[in-house]
């Protein structure tokens, strides 16, 4: 007889919810986790310090460059970056915690250690005390993410960092390049930045978060340069060298000019690749795609009965709430259920200030699928609460159907994007139009007018502007 029902590899809150999930429908479930803490990179490395940080560092800025409009004396605003990480440390460690806690409340049995395949039905976990097998019905592998690493510029952590050695730096440096325009990069720039870092942002590309409507993307970083972030379009990082005073890095631009430059630091930001090394999958004959992402069919299985995969390790975005969907979803096909998630309808938000929110097509998406949209725009500007707060900068877009006015695409810039865009996503799943958002009453004074109001700009008739 099988020793769990299920095993699930890996406890970020793609395996963990999985575990839950498994629980909470009466199997019996282990979770195996080679690092100490549960949570995985989200709770660890991931969303949640990466938002502490943000949040600290907003109020930073807010404290000492805006107070003084609000008629708030303040003399000088100090930092001490020590008290900053230990807030940061312990949000991280009452989350995480908190999960062994659910996995008591759900008696999901916790194994530490590195879990590898023995066969189809059977895992070794490796830990400080010894190797130990055990066998289950089922096995979802959940082993997640971790950063992409290139030879010709070797991360230390402290001159050059990931994310992670991004998320707890002991000073702040100087100057900090961030390698890559994406999200992480941009979330982990614009912190440094706020604590006093000059950061230069370099991108191959011509533009930033190239996966974001052009548009928006265009006055996201408009707005970054304004902060005082600084941006090389068209330059790709060719090698770095690590001194005494600093990094050296050596850049090329698209049409093939080489600069050389100084750092204090450097963070490697350039995507992330699958966790699938180490697993053993070979044993069992696991099917990997060409970026080395476990190969699955729409119910999480993989070319193997038995074995499923979710979250990051799985091809599509890699995001936490993306992992949990999956890990719920993989659960109830195994328990004989009929779940469904609906990928078109993923939001993606990037946490800087302004945040930036986005769900479903950008207008490039459906240029290219040659589908008629409309398009409603409302800028923060014109909206009573925004000015309130002081948060004026950015807009709502809206995208939609020519022909049916149904809802396509919503993408925000501005203070509370994040908030914002769970009605449009909501809205998206029940099928709704522009016209259904437009005729429900929103709450005088919020933001959430502005997307009330952008809706109804579709046909024309927004008040306020
Ligand atoms: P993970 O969270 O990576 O968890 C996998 C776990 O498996 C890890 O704990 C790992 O130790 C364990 N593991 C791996 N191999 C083995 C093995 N052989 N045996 C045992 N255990 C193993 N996403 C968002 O949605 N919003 C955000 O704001 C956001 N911010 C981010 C900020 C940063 C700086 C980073 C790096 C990521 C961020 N992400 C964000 C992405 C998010 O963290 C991931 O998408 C999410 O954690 C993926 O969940 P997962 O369960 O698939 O994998």
């Amino acid at each position: 007889m099988a020793d769990f029902d299920l095993i699930v590899i890996g406890a970020g809150p793609g395996g963990y919810v999985a575990a839950i999930r498994g629980a909470q429908l009466g199997m019996k479930v282990a979770c195996v986790e080679k690092e100490k803490t549960l949570g995985g990179t989200c709770l660890n490395i991931g969303c949640i310090p990466s938002k502490a940080l943000l949040n600290s560092s907003e109020k930073f800025i807010e404290i000492s460059k805006h107070a003084e409009e609000h008629g708030i004396s303040t003399g000088k605003v100090n930092l001490d970056l020590g008290k900053l990480m230990q807030r940061k440390n312990k949000i991280v460690k009452q989350l995480t915690s908190g999960i062994g806690f659910l996995f008591k409340k759900n008696k999901i049995t916790h194994i530490q250690g590195v879990a590898s395949f023995v066969d189809k039905t059977t895992i070794k976990v490796s830990a400080a005390d010894g190797e130990k097998n055990y066998s289950a019905k089922n096995f979802i592998i959940a082993t997640g993410s971790s950063s992409i690493a290139i030879d010709s510029i070797p991360v230390d952590e402290k001159q050059i960092v990931t994310s992670t050695g991004a998320l707890a730096l002991e000073t702040v440096p100087k100057s900090l390049l961030v390698i890559g325009g994406g999200y992480i990069g941009l979330e982990m720039g614009s912190v440094w930045s706020r604590l006093g870092s000059k950061v230069t942002v370099v991108e191959a590309l011509d533009r930033i978060v190239p996966t974001m409507d052009e548009e928006i993307a265009k006055e996201f970083m408009k707005s970054l340069k304004k902060q005082g972030l600084e941006f090389k379009l068209s330059h790709k990082v060719t090698s770095t060298k690590v001194g005494k005073s600093g990094v050296d890095v050596l850049m090329e631009s698209s049409d093939k000019k080489q600069i050389t430059e100084k750092y204090d630091v450097v963070l490697m930001s350039v995507g992330r690749k699958p966790n699938t090394d180490g697993l053993n999958l070979e044993a069992v004959g696991i099917k990997l795609n060409e970026k080395k992402s476990i190969e699955i069919n729409s119910k999480f299985t993989t070319n193997v009965e038995g074995i499923f995969a979710i979250g990051d390790v799985v091809p599509g975005p890699m995001l936490a709430h993306k992992a949990e969907e999956e890990g719920v979803a993989c659960v109830e096909f195994i328990n004989g259920q009929k779940p469904h998630i609906n990928y078109d309808i993923i939001p993606a938000i990037v946490y800087t200030s302004p945040e930036v929110a986005s769900v479903g097509k950008t207008e490039g998406q459906l240029k290219e699928a040659k589908i008629d949209y409309k398009v409603g725009k409302f800028p923060f500007m014109a909206n009573g609460r925004a000015l309130t707060t002081s948060s004026t900068e950015g807009f709502v877009k809206i995208l939609a159907d020519t022909k049916t006015d149904a809802l396509l695409g919503a993408h925000i810039i501005g203070h509370d994007a994040g908030q914002l865009i769970a009605e449009i996503v909501t809205t998206m799943e029940f099928g709704g139009s522009s016209e259904d958002i437009a005729r429900i009453c929103h709450a005088h004074p919020t933001t959430s007018e502005a997307v009330k109001e952008a809706a109804m700009s579709i046909e024309g008739r927004a008040i306020h502007i």
